[in-house]
């Protein structure tokens, strides 16, 4: 059995988790640059960025951004713009009102909420390709790759890892994870991923995925929020209201090829709820959902063709059948 190598940075809000097969700490330090390099091109909690420099220029004039980030930004439109996309880069001045997740997090105002809305149309947001700019069109606008930011560097690292030669390795950023090839320390060589159970203690499962060289992200309610009055304000925002996504939903798990896709779609499908989202995966052949709701029940959107071991007895597991349009119960 092969031995694992851990290697682990702070970086972009979390830990990162590296895991290779080798001791190689000259490909962990070009992974943790590489990321190291785009959180300083993407944060909007830092003292600078070019997400900030965009910021700061709403409403005044275009900014020249690096490749990567006009990359991230352009795929961010476009899937704002997506039909019944809850998805919204121009979300900014909503996560800077309510503060969730941070000091001062509140319930704002609700003429507060509405100014916000005004300027968090993504038709607001104006990019040049030849020049590579970006120009937010109304003043105080602001951009908020939150989102996606993870899925993409996972990309990146992907990149990073092929570049060095390494087909097998595991990157996880704060439950983000890319699970690069086989894994050689189990005898199925698959690669096990914990489903995290909801407003449990990070690493508490309610099972476990079954992965060969695929991404899983998750976006869950459970992640960042606060109580007021008996009522849980999570992070995920309904850019129509303002207000966070209520829906039957505790968390979503995409599974895919890329980990950019998956994180977008995670914030998307998540934002449908579950049988919109349902209806809405089973036109789409290249994502794999997994839903866990709030009525204990882990429901994957096609049947279950990648192994799935559920480690909860207080939870059921179901499948879609999209012959027939129904939830049908596993075990
Ligand atoms: P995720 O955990 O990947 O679903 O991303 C959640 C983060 O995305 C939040 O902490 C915000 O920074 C940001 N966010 C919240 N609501 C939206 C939205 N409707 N569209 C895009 N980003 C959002
Ligand atoms: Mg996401």
């Amino acid at each position: 059995m092969a031995h694992q190598y851990i290697y682990r940075a702070q970086l972009m809000g979390t830990t990162v988790i590296l895991t290779l097969f080798e001791s190689n700490r000259s490909v962990a330090t070009a992974v943790f640059s590489s990321l190291t390099k785009l959180e300083s091109l993407l944060t909007v909690n830092g003292l600078n960025s070019e997400v900030m420099a965009i910021n700061q220029a709403a409403g005044l004039h275009p900014v020249t951004v690096s490749p990567l980030v006009f990359e991230l930004i352009n795929y961010a439109k476009q899937a704002s713009l997506l039909p019944r996309s809850v998805f919204n880069l121009a979300i900014g001045p909503l996560v800077k009102l309510w503060r969730i997740g941070f000091k001062g997090q509140t319930v704002p105002k609700d003429t507060k909420i509405q100014e916000c809305l005004r300027i968090t149309d993504p038709n607001f947001v104006e990019l040049n390709p030849e020049m590579s700019t970006v120009y937010l069109k109304k003043k105080n606008m602001a951009l908020d790759l939150g989102a996606i930011a993870k899925g993409y560097a996972a990309d990146i690292v992907n990149v990073v890892l092929d570049e060095n030669g390494v087909s097998d390795a595991m990157i996880d950023l704060g439950g983000n994870v890319l699970a690069k090839g086989q894994s050689f320390t189990n005898e199925d060589n698959c690669w096990h991923v914990g489903l995290q159970k909801p407003f449990a203690e990070r690493g508490e499962l309610l099972g476990m995925i079954k992965i060969v060289n695929k991404s899983i992200v998750t976006s869950g309610i459970y992640e960042r929020f606060f109580m007021h009055r008996g009522k849980r304000y999570h992070h995920i925002f309904d850019p129509r209201t303002g207000y966070p996504l209520d829906n039957d939903l505790e968390s979503v798990s995409i599974i895919s090829e890329a980990s950019l896709t998956g994180d977008v779609y995670s914030t998307i499908i998540y934002g449908l709820g579950l049988m919109q989202g349902l209806e809405y995966l089973s036109h789409q052949q290249m994502l794999i959902a997994l839903f866990v709701t709030k009525d204990k029940r882990i429901i994957c959107s096609d049947k279950l063709h990648f192994d799935f071991v559920k480690l909860d007895a207080a939870y059921s597991l179901w499948y879609f059948d999209k012959q027939l349009k129904q939830i049908t119960l596993v075990h």
